[in-house]
């Protein structure tokens, strides 16, 4: 017997061990969909095909399992329609399973941050069960979810799903596994551990995660570097990143998680969207790497890179790629500049000053455009390149700065000129880009 039951039409889940199925807001609600069920049934319309289903441990592991009500002694009841799916309720969980929900928390707990097991969190007309909260710095909520070997596979499903609406409603989803078949998913972010015994999961010693977690190296493609070009070219002269996976321990990545310094990431290559975490320092790096001066990094508080930074998604919506593209191809949408308003020449004499001699170099004539333009774009250019070559925090921090001012000077100036010009400010960019970046092309 279960005690949540999912209404497909409605929607929504019925706590069936409480009077008014834990929906205050419909009168009657029991009434209702009793008297519906017992209709469907002298019609003699089969249970798949009606309204309600399991909503607790099948719809946990994404399985319609079908349901209907009864009346027993005056208690109301849910009943499975097939054997198989009750059978999955009398299956208790493994001890492993509650060794990791006890090591969560313990791990949890002595990072200062708190937590619980089978956590309930009301979404809407439903709600979101999670193997065991953490309750992290800022705000932060990490739902851990351990699947381990001792459960069948086919019952892993809606992973991707489930882990979304997670992430949608401000927990981090993270799936710990044992199965190596299950980390190798990328339906979300998953860790591995070793196949151990319960006593081993519960002790305090050395529980590592061996996969699921990577740090990125960040070099420059010259002769030096000792990685090939990520896009066979011999050696393309920019900045990339290449993802090594690193072994964790586990007690760590509950408390990192849960302070905002391991974070995950998601990006497409090709056809495959990779999921891993890395450290919020290697993540923020990352997104200069893959920033434009169309699309700035997001403004960073001054915290240390170990720290948490406060309000970031936890889930970036889609870091582009691993490395930028050699020839940076015209966004989807219309750039949208930076500071639409601000005249250019005001705003950044000195970067005008300090690249003039470059103007020189390429002439009104030559291109049509106005040196500036093309002076203020290299600056911000050459303030992006040079901040790949720095791994100091600080003196990242310092560059970074140098280079976001540098490119809402260069953006101002497209805007401020195409304006004045009437002129399709997309084209301007993407000729003033084409100009600085491909100059024999
Ligand atoms: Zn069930
Ligand atoms: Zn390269």
């Amino acid at each position: 017997m279960a005690n949540v039951v999912w209404h497909k039409q409605l929607r929504i889940l019925l706590d069936l061990t409480r009077d008014d199925l834990d929906h205050p807001e419909l009168p009657d609600l029991w009434d209702t969909v009793y008297k519906t069920d017992r209709f469907y049934g002298r019609l003699g319309v089969p249970v798949s095909e009606r309204d309600l289903q399991c909503g607790g441990v099948c719809r946990d592991m994404g399985v319609e399992a079908p349901m209907h009500l009864r009346m027993r002694g005056g208690r109301r009841e849910t009943v499975h329609e097939r054997r198989e799916d009750k059978e999955r309720h009398s299956v208790p969980m493994s001890d492993e399973h509650k060794a990791y929900q006890e090591r969560i928390l313990r791990a949890a707990h002595e990072g200062g941050f708190g937590g619980d097991s089978e956590v309930r969190t009301r979404v809407g007309r439903t709600w979101i069960q999670t193997d065991t909260l953490v309750e992290g710095a800022d705000g932060r909520r990490i739902g851990w979810e351990v699947q381990l070997s001792t459960i069948d596979e086919s019952g892993l499903r809606g992973v991707r799903a489930r882990a979304g609406k997670a992430a949608k409603n401000g927990i981090t989803p993270a799936w710990h596994t044992d199965r190596a078949a299950y980390a190798q998913r990328n339906d979300t972010h998953w860790t591995r551990s070793d196949r151990l015994p319960a006593e081993l999961i519960a002790r305090n010693g050395d529980l590592r995660i061996v996969s699921g977690f990577r740090i990125l190296d960040f070099w420059h493609c010259d002769t030096s570097a000792v990685y090939p070009c990520p896009y066979g070219i011999r050696r393309c002269g920019k900045a990339h990143a290449t993802a090594k996976p690193r072994e964790v321990f586990f007690d760590d990545m509950v408390r990192q998680t849960a302070a905002g310094s391991i974070v995950p990431i998601q990006f497409r290559a090709g056809s495959k969207v990779h999921r891993y975490w890395v450290t919020s320092a290697d993540r923020d790096r990352l997104d200069d790497l893959n920033s434009d001066d169309t699309r700035l990094p997001p403004e960073r508080d001054t915290a240390p890179a170990s720290g948490a930074s406060r309000n970031r998604p936890t889930c970036q919506p889609a870091v582009a790629l691993l490395a930028p593209p050699p020839q940076p191809s015209p966004p989807a949408l219309p750039a949208l500049p930076v500071q639409p308003l601000a005249p250019a020449v005001e705003t950044t004499p000195a970067a005008a000053e300090q690249y003039a001699y470059r103007s020189e170099q390429v002439a009104d004539g030559a291109t049509g455009l106005p040196a500036e333009l093309i002076a203020l774009q290299r600056a911000a250019d050459d303030a992006h390149h040079r901040l790949q070559l720095l791994h100091d925090h600080h003196e990242r921090e310092l560059q970074r700065r140098v280079w976001r001012e540098t490119a809402e000077a260069a953006q101002a100036a497209v805007t401020h000129y195409a304006r004045t010009k009437r002129l399709n400010r997309h084209e301007v960019e993407a000729r003033v880009r084409r100009i600085v970046r491909n100059p024999t092309g």
